[in-house]
């Protein structure tokens, strides 16, 4: 048989030179192999009548057969709906549109038999399908019509008629012309004891399956091997890595480290913070290099617990460095830490892009010689020109602003790469995390510092803007501070500038007697910089910013913050920005500001964010809502949404599953001289060499 992975898809039965170049452009499909793994976005199931009483929230699309007993209309304006009381004798769905209503009560009768075809749900515990395809009985003839598979085309494939349709027709002549087993990509121990369907009946059945049964088989043993792969690449890449580079070990907790706990630690370390360094504490000794993880919710201490990280390599004869995504905020570090550590004797300088001349001069010296001890700064200092005498531990805050790429570029500023412990105050759902980040391990700071009381978010509509402002009024007669944060969504967009700006001359008018600051992402840093000092320093009672503010910056003493254009921003961007205040001890409050007219999934950010502080809960919400693809940070690293069929929001569980299989067989066949493995790694190969972003994890 000819080798479907080289065999262009021009040579198709039914493609051609035209078709052949729309299907290259739009969906990257150039062989024959790639179509036959373009998957149908959903199927249905037309040979089948169900019973409205077998009908539960988790099937496809199915279809009815039965009569509307009643219609009923409920809500105001945009949120009306009509609801049609369907019934087939054995139990009662309901039909629900949220559109057309008008047109639709007429068109429909009442007790006259009809075929209703959609995708039930469970709203308030009835079954509900929304916007159903309804057709007379004598219509439709449903014996010719069996499993449908339906494919994602795009716009102008659809002008040139290639849709949905047409891609059945020709999947169908592809598999016409498979006429025998493709060569199997898992081994046949895998294939038995997981029970899973062989490739190519797996390929057939998850374009045209017979019935449902055999379509979720089909979809299991696609997942299963699609999530199987890319741990089993990030697990036997890691496995690698770790034999490769050693590790500097750190053998003791010493002086600097001993003198800081006894005499500069303003405060008892929690639970937590002290897990946590002592994990960090035993990777540290293996010899083996760490590439640690720390997760910890915004306010959580994880600036702590990278400072004395920090001193343990130091108190091994190691130098260390803290990379920060912003110039204010590795400012904040490096001020933070050098007041920390005031009266010992380490030397710590920060490095950005606006120092320059003779300071910049006599830092990169002092690094070389090793005077410089702890090193905090921007990305400037990954540039060439900067180099150490012997840099031991590297801390990267906010990792989900640096790429996977930059993170290895620390690696090489040393004969041996240096500990490496990336702190991210996004929390990450655990399941993406395991796919972005299989490779490092993974801490987590769950407590809070004591006495942080929770921050209390409300949703305010515009038109309510007097009653926000006195209400500020009095926040800041008692001396807290307040946060008017605009939405910026590129720093680019004079629209923005142009509202900051408004906002600010508003907040001045409305705000006599009060001194109001300003800090925006165009400004000169030493300006932002001035700005940002009126605040910190209490002499400005509110700051009007874009989200520069985002990350990192602490006043402890500002109590509110007021998010204008709530709907502007993404969960993980709001709770980020929630997390500006509540660090102090006075209760502190998150005003969301909105218009009336709210489209449903900001509805539903903003009720999350009423509803809860925890970044957890929060960063699973927003995984669920916008999917992998759109999450910060996958853009760079890429796998989560290469997934042509699993889905990490709601596979979770089997990657967790197949995650246990890869580790099993990358430690039983560390060599692997196993024969019945040789088709796994002889398939990793292949799919790291089809896959740039495969290859990216080594
Ligand atoms: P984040 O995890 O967001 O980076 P920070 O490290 O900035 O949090 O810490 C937030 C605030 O909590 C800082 O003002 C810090 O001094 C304080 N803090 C950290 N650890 C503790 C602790 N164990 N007890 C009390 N306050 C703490
Ligand atoms: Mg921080």
């Amino acid at each position: 048989m000819f080798d479907l992975t080289t065999r262009d898809i021009k040579y198709l039965a039914g493609v051609g030179p035209q078709r052949a170049a729309l299907l290259n452009k739009e969906l990257s499909v150039y062989s024959f192999h790639d179509l036959l793994y373009y998957f149908p976005y959903k199927y249905v199931d037309r040979s089948r009548i169900y019973l409205a009483r077998e009908i539960n929230g988790t099937m496809p699309y199915i279809q009815l057969k039965g009569e509307i007993l009643g219609f009923e209309t409920f809500g105001e304006g945009r949120q009306r709906r009509l609801v049609a009381h369907f019934s087939d004798g054995t139990g009662v769905v309901d039909l629900v549109w949220f559109q057309g209503i008008k047109y639709l009560e007429g068109k429909y009768k009442l007790h006259k038999p009809y075929i209703v075809f959609g995708k039930p749900t469970v709203y308030n515990g009835r079954i509900n399908i929304a916007h159903p395809d309804i057709d007379e009985v004598q219509n439709l003839n449903l014996a010719t019509m069996g499993m449908q598979p339906y494919y994602n085309t795009t716009e102008k494939m659809k002008r040139s008629s290639l849709n949905s349709h047409v891609m059945a027709k020709l999947m169908s002549a592809l598999l016409q012309q498979i006429t025998f087993p493709l060569a199997e990509t898992l081994s046949p121990s895998i294939l038995a004891e997981y029970h899973l369907m062989p490739l190519t009946d797996a390929l057939r059945n998850i374009h045209f399956p017979s019935d449902a049964d055999v379509l979720r088989k089909a979809q299991y043993r696609l997942k299963f091997e699609e999530l199987f792969y890319v741990q089993l690449n990030i697990l036997r890449y890691a496995k690698d890595r770790r034999r490769k580079y050693r590790g500097y070990v750190f053998e003791r907790v010493g002086e600097i480290f001993n003198t800081f706990y006894a005499r500069n630690l303003p405060f008892e370390l929690t639970n937590a913070q002290k897990r946590v360094l002592k994990e960090i504490r035993r990777d540290v000794g293996t010899g083996r290099q760490m590439n640690r993880l720390l997760q910890g919710d915004v306010g959580s201490g994880k600036t702590l617990v990278a400072l004395m990280s920090m001193l343990m390599a130091l108190d091994n004869g190691y130098q260390a460095c803290l990379m920060a995504p912003t110039e204010i905020l590795a400012t904040q570090h490096y001020e933070t830490i050098c007041n920390l550590l005031y009266g010992m004797n380490v030397r710590v300088e920060l490095l950005t892009g606006s120092v320059k001349g003779n300071k910049r001069e006599s830092i990169l010296s002092g690094l070389l010689s090793g005077d410089v001890h702890i090193l905090i700064g921007t990305h400037a200092v990954i540039e060439d020109t900067v180099n150490f005498a012997s840099l031991g531990f590297v801390v990267i805050d906010e990792q989900h602003r640096f790429g996977v790429a930059q993170r290895a570029r620390m690696w090489t500023k040393n004969s041996r790469p240096p500990h490496v412990l990336v702190m991210t105050a996004t929390p990450i759902p655990r399941t993406l995390a395991m796919t972005l980040y299989g490779d490092l391990d993974v801490s987590v700071i769950d407590e809070l510092p004591p006495g942080r009381k929770p921050v209390v978010t409300i949703h305010q509509y515009d038109a309510q803007r007097k009653s926000l402002y006195q209400s500020l009024r009095k926040q800041i007669d008692a001396g807290r501070q307040v946060y008017i944060v605009y939405p910026l969504i590129k720093e680019s967009e004079k629209i923005d500038l142009k509202n900051l700006e408004e906002g600010y001359l508003h907040v001045c008018e409305e705000f006599p007697g009060y001194k109001v600051c300003k800090v925006h992402g165009k400004m000169k840093p030493a300006e932002k910089d001035a700005q940002m000092q009126l605040f910190a320093s209490g002499e400005a009672q509110i700051m009007v910013a874009t989200t520069v503010i985002e990350v990192g910056v602490n006043v402890p003493n500002a109590s509110v913050m007021v998010i204008e254009n709530a709907e502007r921003f993404g969960l993980s961007q709001l709770h980020q920005l929630r997390g500006r205040v509540g660090r102090g001890a006075d209760q502190s409050y998150c005003i969301l500001v909105t218009g009336y007219k709210l489209a449903e999934d900001t509805q539903k950010r903003l009720d999350i964010m009423v509803r809860t502080n925890d970044g957890f809960e929060i960063a699973e919400a927003d995984l669920k809502m916008r999917g992998p693809g759109d999450l910060e940070g996958t853009q760079q690293s890429g796998m989560a949404f290469d997934l042509k069929i699993a889905d990490i929001t709601r596979d979770g569980q089997l990657l967790q599953y197949v995650r246990e299989i890869a580790e099993k067989i990358v430690e039983s066949d560390p060599d692997e001289s196993f024969p019945e493995n040789a088709v796994l790694w002889k398939q990793l190969k292949v799919l790291r060499k089809a896959n740039e972003n495969w290859a990216a994890i080594s």
